[in-house]
């Protein structure tokens, strides 16, 4: 059995998911599209899930489109909004499905604009004043945990430009973190299904009632942006995570561990951030050690914590840097996420070990 403390990367599925999932894939199987009665069943139970998820998000009368996953929600936006014209705000140390497509446009002489953010890792409001057509921003970063000032962010580009676009990339922040997409005025968000134990290749764009985007695929008419059959299983998975995960049970259960962790730290152990958010911890290790040979010696007694979003692979972080923080430095970090299953009795396993470890550097 494994500590999984990377729950940041994914999550484990829970079981009531699966189930759904299973019996989903063989009872309800059928096209939604097709005219058929068991058709109209399986177009309604993902109606039903929808609004599930929609609810969740507060966006009671805007539009939920089901995507492959967060990846290609941030991409439907950003490239169904940008044309010559677009004016795109974004923030340094964004998750690469954002900050790729940004920086593909930027090198194909777009107008972009990438603002670095504080030592604490929050944006700094004062860069974020400016007329913009679409701007981007993560609710959670995925390396750091940082919690953005939403509503500070949003209202102070209203002020200047009330008619922006603005893109959140909540797939760190759903479920986890109370937020409501109607009272922050949000355009879109992005969410993923496997952060909050439900399926992989599952997730969801959200978009305010009136909001245009161009789609970025063409094909059949099954959801007016996003063409393509409906993957019934997963998207019902996802409604099933989203009911059985208990926000704030979840929370308070996650902020007496996160808790415990800071207290526990080995002498010469620090936090990256402002570390607002109990779900995800940076650590900062101290003298020559990298973060990967911690990462591995942890491994090899079966506990397994990561050094930043997974989809960066082995590059630095570009959070970190964007905070300040020097390249070696950033190469001597550990990422802990939680999830609800994970204990006392596993951070207290995790501390002992990284001490240990730490000893003999
Ligand atoms: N945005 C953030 C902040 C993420 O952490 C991730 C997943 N690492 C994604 C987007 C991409 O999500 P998905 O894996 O569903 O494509």
């Amino acid at each position: 059995m494994y500590i999984y403390l990377d729950n940041a990367a994914t999550t484990r599925q829970h079981p009531a998911v699966t189930d759904v999932m299973a019996k989903t894939a063989s009872e309800d199987f059928f096209n939604s599209s097709a005219l058929y009665p068991p058709s109209v069943v399986v177009k309604n139970k993902i109606q039903v899930a929808r609004e599930v998820i929609l609810k969740k998000l507060g966006g009671n009368s805007g539009d939920l489109v089901f995507t492959s996953g967060a990846t290609e929600s941030n991409n439907m936006v950003i490239f169904g909004k940008a044309t010559k014209r677009t004016r795109i705000l974004c923030l340094e140390g964004e998750h690469s499905s954002v900050y790729a497509p940004v920086k593909y446009l930027k090198d194909n002489g777009y107008d972009i604009t990438i603002i670095p953010l504080q030592s604490d890792g929050r944006a700094n409001l004062g860069d974020i004043r400016g007329v913009y057509d679409l701007v981007l921003f993560g609710l959670v970063n995925s390396d750091t945990g940082t919690i953005q000032d939403a509503k500070a962010i949003v209202q102070s580009l209203r002020r200047s430009f009330p008619k922006a676009h603005i893109h959140c990339d909540a797939t760190q922040a759903f479920c986890k973190i109370p937020f409501n997409v109607v009272e922050l005025d949000l355009d879109s968000a992005s969410i993923s299904g496997h952060k909050i134990c439900g399926p992989k290749g599952i997730g969801a764009l959200y978009l305010k009632k009136g909001v245009h985007l161009d789609p970025i695929m063409l094909g059949g008419g099954q959801q007016p942006i996003r063409p393509g059959t409906e993957n019934n299983p997963a998207v019902l998975g996802f409604a099933k995570a989203v009911e059985v995960f208990n926000t704030n049970e979840n929370f308070a259960h996650v902020s007496a561990l996160h808790a415990h962790l800071i207290k526990s730290l080995p002498q010469g152990v620090t936090v990256n951030g402002i570390n607002n958010n109990p779900y995800i911890t940076n650590l900062q290790l101290s003298g020559r050690v990298l973060g990967q040979t911690v990462l591995n010696a942890l491994a090899i007694d079966g506990i397994l914590v990561g050094l930043g979003s997974a989809c960066s692979g082995s590059n630095k972080s570009r959070t970190l840097s964007a905070m300040g923080i020097s390249d070696q430095r950033a190469k001597q970090v550990l990422r802990i996420s939680f999830c609800p299953e994970n204990t006392a009795a596993e951070v207290d396993n995790f501390i002992s070990k990284l001490s240990e470890i730490l000893k003999k550097f």
